[in-house]
């Protein structure tokens, strides 16, 4: 019998891509014809976007090593750049190519437009960090965690908070110190690589769901696109799809706010998420625009990150702005929200012509909101052969708790395909 994953997201395609490596029969159940979830190619104006920017980090293990393992290549796919967050005229945050942790001491020690006061907080405030083992007991917001560490205002501004929101997709007073903890552990505090940032220099269909279905299909699985799962029943001999198995096991990759339609059982399990939406807007310029780095900050913009998809394999003149989480700009009127954020772009690529097109794609459900000590399900459903993937599934250990991310995504399913097998 085969076992069935349903939902062909990043965290479904792993699941499934694990399971083929394990020599099992598998079937993919998506309800889209576009592979990737959260994470997915969009078609428009007879080109393609993504639904939303997405950065990864070096310190994503098992996406690049699955994305190798599906021939997907990551240096080809993926470019890499060493950490650096620039605001214009307000602050410079280069890491150098040096061997962990000179790379971030030398990123703070020599950042511009912070004050020696405010480098040696942030030292100081990541050496407490390490001296805790990265354990911050009890869990308390981001902002309570600066406060109670007398962070500076202005690095808080310009170095935490965004950082903060950037990882974590909600706002630093929401946003639990403790995960954002694991993630400076794994990135800014890890080896040099792990703090890199990788830009997709193509969209995130092709990046790892549509070679990982090739992948699966050359394995003698199969992938059902355009194939939404409304029934899923036990019975004696396993599970029924739609009617149809029956399947041993059941990997459940669906998004968190999808799972109680499929399971009511596990409603109680979710239902105290809440959500975080992302906005991008993608400006079209003509072919000369260029920002001066492919990803820069708007300290203090409506947009907080923009990227020049033209330097990362896409169509010159294309930029990506981003707006992570709530926030008053989701009040605004999308033309009156991109003729702001037009004018932002002309802060830093001056002499910049009216944009010739204008898309944005606001996902109000883009995360959850990665709250402190929030009670995440485990992929152990106690339904017999049921598992649950997904970036909000809880890690083995809370100490790997990720926000929602490709990567926790990932590491998920991978998880709930090993149990699956074990
Ligand atoms: C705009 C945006 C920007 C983001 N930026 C970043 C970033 O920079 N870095 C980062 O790491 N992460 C980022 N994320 C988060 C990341 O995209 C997600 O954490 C990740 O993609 C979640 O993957 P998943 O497989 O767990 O869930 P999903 O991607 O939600 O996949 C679930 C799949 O299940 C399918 N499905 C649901 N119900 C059914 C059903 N009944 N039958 C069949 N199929 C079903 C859905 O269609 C979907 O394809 C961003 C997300 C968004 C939206």
């Amino acid at each position: 019998m085969s076992v069935a994953v349903i939902g062909g997201g990043y965290a479904g395609m792993a699941a499934a891509v694990e399971l083929v490596c394990q020599g099992q029969q598998v079937e993919v159940f998506e309800a889209s014809r576009t592979l990737g979830g959260r994470a997915r190619a969009v078609a428009i104006d007879g080109g393609t976007i993504d639904n939303g920017q997405h950065i990864l980090l070096g310190a994503y293990s098992e996406t690049l090593r699955l994305m190798q393992l599906v021939g997907a290549d990551p240096q080809r796919l993926l470019k890499r750049l060493p950490l650096r967050l620039e605001f214009p005229g307000e602050m410079r945050l280069v890491a150098p190519r040096l061997p962990a942790p000179l790379h971030s001491l030398g990123a703070i020690l020599f950042a511009s437009g912070l004050a020696w006061r405010e480098k040696f907080a942030a030292l100081r405030l990541i050496y407490a960090l390490q001296r805790a083992r990265f354990r911050i007991t009890p869990d308390v917001s981001v902002l309570s965690w600066l406060e109670q560490n007398k962070t500076p205002s202005r690095q808080r501004r310009l170095l935490w908070e965004p950082l903060c929101v950037a990882a974590l997709n909600t706002p630093a007073g929401h946003a639990s110190a403790q995960v954002l903890a694991n993630v400076i552990r794994d990135s800014l505090a890890a080896a040099r690589e792990a703090s890199d940032l990788l830009l997709p220099q193509a969209d995130l269909s092709a990046m790892f769901p549509e070679p990982a279905a090739q992948f699966i299909t050359q394995h003698g699985g199969v992938v059902h696109r355009a194939h939404r799962v409304s029934g899923l029943q036990r019975t004696g001999q396993g599970w029924l799809i739609n009617g149809q198995g029956p399947f041993r096991q059941v990997v459940l990759a669906v998004a968190a706010y999808h799972l109680a339609a499929l399971v009511p059982a596990l409603r109680t399990t979710v239902e105290h998420f809440t959500w975080e939406p992302i906005v991008t807007s993608y400006f079209t310029y003509p072919a000369n625009v260029r920002l001066p780095q492919p990803m820069l900050g708007v300290a203090g913009g409506t947009a907080q990150w923009l990227f020049d998809r033209g330097q990362l394999g896409g169509p010159a003149g294309l930029i990506a702005a981003v707006i992570s989480a709530r926030g008053k700009h989701l009040d605004l009127p999308t033309a009156e929200l991109e003729q702001r954020i037009h004018h932002e772009i002309s802060h830093i690529a001056p002499s910049l012509p009216a944009p010739l097109r204008v898309q944005t794609i606001t996902e109000k459900r883009a995360t959850f909101a990665c709250t402190p000590n929030l009670l995440r399900p485990d992929m152990y459903t106690g339904l017999p052969g049921l598992w649950l993937a997904g970036d909000y599934v809880a890690s083995a250990d809370p100490a790997n708790n990720y926000p929602a991310t490709i990567e926790g995504a990932v590491r998920s399913g991978v998880r709930a395909a090993r149990a699956e097998t074990a």
